[in-house]
């Protein structure tokens, strides 16, 4: 089991305003954030954090809504964060989320679904590294 994640406030929701009342949710749910900052993404950091889906027929307009302003990926940390947070966020579709999770309370489609989560151990640590550096790490969850 890991104790650590990735999340990211998707564009949609920065952009609505909705990046402290998230961030309430996430540290009222008992994550620790070890690491954040807002980013602009390029379209190669995106096409590379998204290269799973690149065969996907959404792949591109997932690209385009993901560059298409700041976003705030947040290292998270608690005892078996990964399937927490995906609890925590909800459903892909907003439509299908459980009351109360983050994407039916700020999400308005399945493309723009205001958070991210990683979906397994594994990614959780290659998508921190994808946005924090060694040092940015070093510094925040210490040795
Ligand atoms: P999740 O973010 O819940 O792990 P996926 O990994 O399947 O979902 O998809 C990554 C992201 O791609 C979604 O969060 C959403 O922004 C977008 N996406 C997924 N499926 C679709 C779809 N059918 N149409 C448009 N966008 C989609
Ligand atoms: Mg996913």
């Amino acid at each position: 089991m890991s104790y650590k994640t990735l999340a990211i406030i998707k564009p949609d929701a920065v952009k609505n305003n909705l990046t402290g009342q998230i961030i309430a949710k996430i540290t009222e749910a008992g994550f620790k954030i070890k690491a954040m900052k807002m980013v602009r993404l390029t379209k190669d950091s995106a096409g590379g954090f998204y290269e799973v889906h690149k065969a996907r027929t959404f792949y591109n307009d997932l690209v385009e809504f993901m560059t298409s302003g700041p976003c705030v990926p947040i290292a998270l940390e608690k005892e078996n964060a990964v399937a927490e947070f995906r609890n925590l966020i909800g459903a892909t579709d907003p439509a299908d989320a459980a009351d109360g999770t983050i994407r039916k309370l700020f999400a308005a489609s399945k493309a723009e679904n205001a958070v991210h989560g990683s979906d397994s151990d594994e990614n959780a640590a290659l998508e921190i590294s994808h946005f924090f550096s060694r040092k940015e790490l070093l510094e925040n969850f210490g040795a």
